[in-house]
Order: C-alpha cells, then structure tokens, then sequence
C-alpha cells in the first residue's frame, strides 16, 4: 500500500454564518440554510444558539410546533432547557447533554427554558441540527435517546491537546453510544494550541467543520476558519485539524459528517418529506390533529 490509496480532504468552501431569530426570537447563528448553502445532505439545518445571556423572565424558547420526515438533535452546553411532546413525553436538558429525536411521522413538541432558568435567568448556549432521514424511514414512529452529559463517551489524545465528546460515530478508538439510521459522525473537538489531530472518516460522507471559539487551522493548506463559520469539506478518507502553537486560546469545534441520502427533499418549515403531495398529507395531518397536541400547559 502506497501513501496515495488514502487521501486528507481539503476546504471546499467556507461559509460565515447569519444572524436571525429563531423559535418565540432566540438568537441562533445559521451556516445553513442560507442563500450561500441550502444543505450539506444528510443535513438541513445547523443552528448556533446563543451564547445569549438572559435576565430573569427573559428566556425565549420555541413553543408548540409539529415536525415530520426527519430528525432533530440539541446539544446544550450552557442554560437548561425544557422539553415536551404530544405523545406524553417529556425532559430537562442540562449542559453537555444531548437529545436525538426522531420525529418521524409526526409529534408536536415544545422547547422552552426550564422554570428555574426563567426564574433567575442565565447564560443559554447549544446547538440544534437537523437531520434527514430515508424515504423508508420517514413515517417511522417517533424516538427520543436523551443522553446525559456524563453518558456522552470522551477521548482524549496522548498529549493531552485533544479531547473530544464522542456524541455520534468514533474518534481516537472511543464509540458513541448514540443509534443513528444512517452513518453520522458528530464530534465536540476542544483543542489547545499546538493540538494536531487526524480524524478519519468515510470516504463517501459529507462532512464539515463549525468552529463555536477560537481558530482552527485545516486541511493540507492549514486553511484558518474562526468563530461562527463553517468549512464544508471535499472528499477524502480523513481531515487534519490543528491549532497553532502560539494560539491566544483553545479552539472548540464541531465536526459533522453524514452519508448522503440522494434523494429528493420537499421541505416546507417543519416538515420534510421527499415530495410536494407528502407535504401537503403533512400540512394536513397536523391541521387535523393526527400529530397530537400537548395536552398539560
Ligand atoms: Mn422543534
């Protein structure tokens, strides 16, 4: 085996985020969708909340709405959330815990901040990506994997310069314990000036890097991305990400990769399905009550 059977994927485009409001008007930052990106299949939407401080009263979250034909999943890392579903279902979201939610067929759900949160106010910082499912498994029944921070595997590099939470796929020989449908790679990345890692992934998925602080160097040009953008990846068995040595601080990023769907998406707010006559039936179902309501306000 020669060194050219493997190959380390360089940027493809970098991508800064937008600024909006998102849910009841919290503040998220938006690689995509945006008109500079519409999706990174499997992968329809990536949002940065916060960091938001609020005062007591204040927090805003995203009241009942429905979802269909895909998955969304938050990751906290500051602040606590609050979430509820029309199929009696409920939870706390704590920093470092992760909720995979497998809307599927339908649930009408809230994501609100915890009471205590609303009565003294804080810090709320996290992430929400959502993520498409198969045609074949759309209309499956709803799922929920809520993983407590403590849950969440970590490794860590021999010099101390690499660690990672391991919330889906693998990274320095450690598993998620989290199930996916198809193959998705979601890695937390804290590295300290002068961390050099390789990560290996398929070389069919798509992937990409969102640095939440600091810089990261990547690829064998060691292109700089910082703070809320994005590098979409070409293709390649591997990325290398690196901080440089004289670095202020220490950079956090995610790294997501998925295998591609390739199918055709119809998307209307929170339903996506793969045609128009599907969103419509979902448009309709929800109307007509058939994803439920949260019945205890
Ligand atoms: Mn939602």
């Amino acid at each position: 085996m020669t060194a050219e059977t493997t190959s380390e994927r360089k940027i493809r485009k970098i991508i800064t985020s937008e600024r909006l409001l998102e849910g009841g008007g919290f503040p998220v930052r938006r690689p995509f969708p945006t008109p500079g990106m519409h999706d990174v299949d499997p992968f329809l939407l990536f949002d940065h909340l916060g960091p938001v401080d609020w005062g007591p009263g204040e927090g805003i979250g995203a009241p009942d709405h429905p979802h269909r034909g895909f998955e969304t999943v938050t990751y906290l890392l500051e602040g606590e959330m609050n979430h509820k579903d029309s199929s009696g279902h409920s939870g706390e979201l704590r920093p470092g815990d992760v909720q995979w939610m497998t809307a599927g067929s339908g649930v009408v759900h809230s994501e609100l901040p915890s009471p205590a949160f609303m009565e003294h106010g804080g810090t709320m910082h996290g992430f929400q990506i959502w993520v498409n499912l198969p045609a074949s498994a759309k209309m499956n029944p709803p799922r929920y994997q809520d993983i407590a921070a403590e849950n969440i595997p970590v490794a860590q590099s021999n010099d101390k310069k690499t660690r990672v939470r391991v919330i889906a796929g693998e990274a320095l020989g450690v598993s998620a314990i989290i199930d996916t449908f198809i193959p998705i790679t979601y890695l937390h990345y804290t590295l300290l000036p002068g961390a050099k890692h390789n990560q290996s992934l398929a070389a069919t998925a798509n992937a990409f890097v969102y640095v939440i602080n600091g810089s990261v160097q990547i690829g064998p040009e060691l292109t700089e991305i910082s703070e809320g953008q994005m590098a979409q990846l070409d293709t390649g068995d591997r990325v290398t990400l690196q901080v440089n040595e004289s670095a202020d601080d220490k950079c956090d990023l995610i790294l997501l990769a998925g295998e591609p769907i390739n199918e055709p998406i119809a998307r209307y707010g929170p339903f996506v399905m793969n045609t128009e006559t599907e969103i419509k039936q979902a448009i309709r179902d929800y109307q007509e009550g058939k994803m439920g309501a949260i019945l205890s306000e």
